[in-house]
């Protein structure tokens, strides 16, 4: 899985050959070419120098076992450092509160919110059994309301029906209540998104955030912006206390790089993987393979 970064690296570490330690010195090259992949795979920059001196402090002084070549053994490096940089194992949904457990979308428009909103529904009532609301609080844009209703038809989960001329506030705490008369395990809030940050939006989240107290605010972020992915993380991040990252579109071209910087600036768990437009197209997010896949 790490075959281009193991080909480029193969050109730098003949020198290495037979050395049985890493050092500042002959990892230079090697180093050279990890920052060339992460860049390819477009990670931030800022994100890349952090991570290529965090992987120099681990690596020098290593010693490097026989059945290894220094080339290997960096490498090994790498991917152990990216897998914990990127949360180690994987992160579920924290669902343990009084019911019903609030998740809170947050994201772009376009990132795939009410998608994900779809996918996590299926996937809490047909893997976990949960009973699962969805209501949308996008008074701008009436489409969005019913494509949500769509997507949780699809789901299989039941829709909690508003209006444009409803303020997002209003809708919400009707839909928490409907959820707590009806037993529901679980409610998802799906929120509108704008082309770009926008102060008027952050605060009408913060709002909404402030007002259902969500056990899980999840920031959706498209996989395909790459290096922007870094400035949409960082103003969501200041606005609301996220509690993890839906990476959507991950079954594109996207190298995966987005999901280290994200992680970067956020700090906050990668729980789950966009693969596809379908409702099932959603996976936990594993760190280790977006480890190889950034890398690969
Ligand atoms: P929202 O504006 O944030 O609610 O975004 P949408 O859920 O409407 O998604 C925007 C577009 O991205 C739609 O065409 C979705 O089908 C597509 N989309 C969402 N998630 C994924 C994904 O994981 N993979 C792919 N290929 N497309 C996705």
């Amino acid at each position: 899985m790490l075959d281009n970064l193991t080909t480029r690296l193969a050109k730098v570490v003949k020198t290495l050959r037979g050395q049985a330690r890493l050092t500042e010195d002959n990892i230079q090259d090697a180093l050279r070419e990890v920052r060339m992949a992460l860049l390819e795979a477009d990670v931030a920059l800022p994100v890349v120098k952090d991570f290529i001196a965090r992987v120099k402090e681990k690596a020098v002084g290593t010693e490097v076992i026989s059945s290894l070549t220094p080339g290997q053994a960096l490498v090994g490096v790498v991917h152990r450092e990216l897998t914990d940089l990127m949360g180690g194992a994987h992160t579920g949904l924290n669902l343990a509160t009084q019911p019903p457990a609030i998740i809170l979308m947050a994201g772009l428009q376009g990132a795939g919110k009410t998608t994900t909103t779809g996918k996590l529904g299926k996937m809490l009532t047909e893997r976990m059994k949960k009973k699962v609301l969805t209501v949308s609080t996008d008074i701008y844009r009436p489409a969005a309301i019913a494509q949500l209703q769509t997507v949780a038809q699809q789901a299989g989960i039941e829709f909690f029906p508003s209006t444009p001329d409803q303020k997002p506030v209003d809708i919400a705490l009707a839909a928490v209540d409907y959820a707590r008369r009806h037993y529901f395990d679980v409610l998802l809030v799906d929120t509108a998104g704008r082309l770009a940050i926008d102060q008027v939006m952050m605060e009408e989240i913060q709002a909404l955030h402030a007002t259902v107290k969500p056990i899980e605010t999840l920031f959706v972020v498209d996989a395909m912006l790459g290096q922007d992915a870094v400035n949409t993380a960082r103003a969501f991040n200041d606005a609301l206390p996220l509690t993890g990252v839906v990476l959507t579109k991950l079954d594109g071209d996207a190298r995966g790089g987005a999901a280290l910087s994200v992680r970067h600036v956020t700090g906050k768990p990668l729980k789950f993987a966009g693969v596809g437009e379908k409702l099932a197209g959603l996976e936990e997010f594993h760190p280790e393979r977006m480890a190889s896949r950034i890398l690969g």
